[in-house]
């Protein structure tokens, strides 16, 4: 019995050291394998992520690479010189517009039916009631008049750069007077692709090589100024912000401030575009540019609208421009769009040019306007 005892309580003491020892041996064992997987993946340095705008970037790995050089690699953007010829083809929609109205001109019979299809195809294109009638009525007298010597893709051509208005002044202010720098204020309702103009039209001064700040002054989006932030460090130009609340004006004024601190060419300041009432609106803007013009004049109100929204942004347009002084336009999102005429309505509506045409969602998908070219763009070919 005794013996009995010692042999159990022997037994039981030999497996209690066994699985003891069996547990320290597995929590040794499982701390190097466990925590592997922060040291050394931070360590191992090829992960492919070059491609810098991978959508499913590592994001909890990548920030823990300490010592990280952090060069910026600047972006270098693409010249202005060739940037709508590149373009051209993104106005696939609207040269849908250019070759049907060549088509229904070069029919044999031009009769009434063909003129209200080509009516319906201007009007179905944005141009807009007058702008319509007019470059109807300009085609028949010239086609009546020139006969059959008339060619009717260069009458169309001829007209429809008549229509758009090739003298009217198109540049961009962006200089300032003496060593002050020229002010961009950029407006618009929000969805336009207001932030995304303002960080390609920095990518265009850049490239001119003017020195450049971007004020973030859309501080009711959180993501508006991250935004802007990330097309500035791209090609190394500096973002004014403030946090999120802040008074817009005060973002503005610091932007501007450090703008003429730097001795820059050029600020752009991004707006919140928010249509809750046109008081408000009023207010907002009416006071951004106020507090930017105690230190400088603004150069430049650039409204942006989206191609795409037709009669409604049109609506938006008049809203905007009854509350500041808009200067130019610039279009966005008309690649694939077939509304190329809302450049002709928008125009007549504000009495204001456009000078810019957001072509993509590329960081240099952004053109000056140029009246012959995007007539030729919308009839293809030459
Ligand atoms: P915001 O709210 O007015 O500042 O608008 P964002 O700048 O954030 O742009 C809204 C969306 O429109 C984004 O997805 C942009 O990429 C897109 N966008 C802007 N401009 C263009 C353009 O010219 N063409 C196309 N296709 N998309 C554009």
């Amino acid at each position: 019995m005794g013996t009995d005892w010692l042999v159990l309580i022997i037994a039981i003491a030999v497996v209690a050291v066994l699985a003891v020892a069996g547990l320290v041996t597995t929590a040794v064992r499982r701390k190097p394998r466990d925590l592997p997987p922060s040291t050394p993946d931070v360590v191992a340095p090829p992960a492919p992520s070059d491609t810098v705008e991978a959508p499913e970037a590592p994001a909890e790995v990548e920030p823990e690479t300490p010592g990280a050089p952090a060069e910026p690699r600047l972006e270098q953007p693409e010249k202005v010189g060739s940037r709508l010829q590149r373009l051209r083809a993104r106005l696939a929609g609207s040269s849908g517009l250019g070759k049907g109205l060549l088509g229904l001109l070069s029919r044999d019979q031009l009769d009434e039916d063909t003129w209200e299809s080509i009516e319906d195809l201007l009007i179905g294109a944005d141009l807009g009631v007058a702008p319509t009638q007019e470059l109807v009525d300009g085609l028949r007298t010239r086609l009546r008049v020139e006969g059959s010597s008339a060619k009717p893709r260069e009458v169309l051509r001829e007209e429809l750069i008549k229509l758009v208005g090739p003298d009217m002044d198109r540049g961009l202010r962006v200089s300032g007077e003496g060593d002050a720098p020229g002010v961009v204020l950029v407006v618009g309702v929000n969805g336009t692709g207001k932030t995304t103009t303002v960080g390609k039209l920095a990518r265009i001064l850049v490239a001119e090589e003017r020195r450049t700040v971007l004020g973030a002054a859309d501080t009711f989006r959180a993501a508006a100024a991250e935004q802007l932030s990330t097309w500035g460090e791209r090609v190394g130009v500096e973002v004014v912000r403030g946090p999120e609340g802040t008074d817009p004006a005060s973002v503005a004024f610091d932007a501007v401030k450090e703008g003429i601190d730097q001795s820059v060419d050029t600020v752009i300041v991004d707006t919140a575009g928010r249509l809750q009432n046109k008081a408000g609106l009023m207010d907002e803007l009416g006071k951004v540019k106020r507090v930017i013009e105690k230190q400088t004049p603004v150069t430049e109100v650039l409204l942006i609208l989206d191609a795409t929204t037709g009669q409604n942004g049109l609506v938006q347009a008049k809203v905007f421009s009854e509350v500041v002084d808009v200067t130019g336009i610039a279009l966005t999102k008309l690649d694939g769009s077939a509304k190329g005429g809302i450049v002709v309505a928008v125009q007549r509506q504000l009495g204001v040019p456009v000078k810019l045409v957001g072509l993509g969602e590329g960081p240099d998908d952004l053109a000056p306007f140029e009246p012959a070219a995007f007539v030729d763009a919308l009839l293809g070919g030459s």
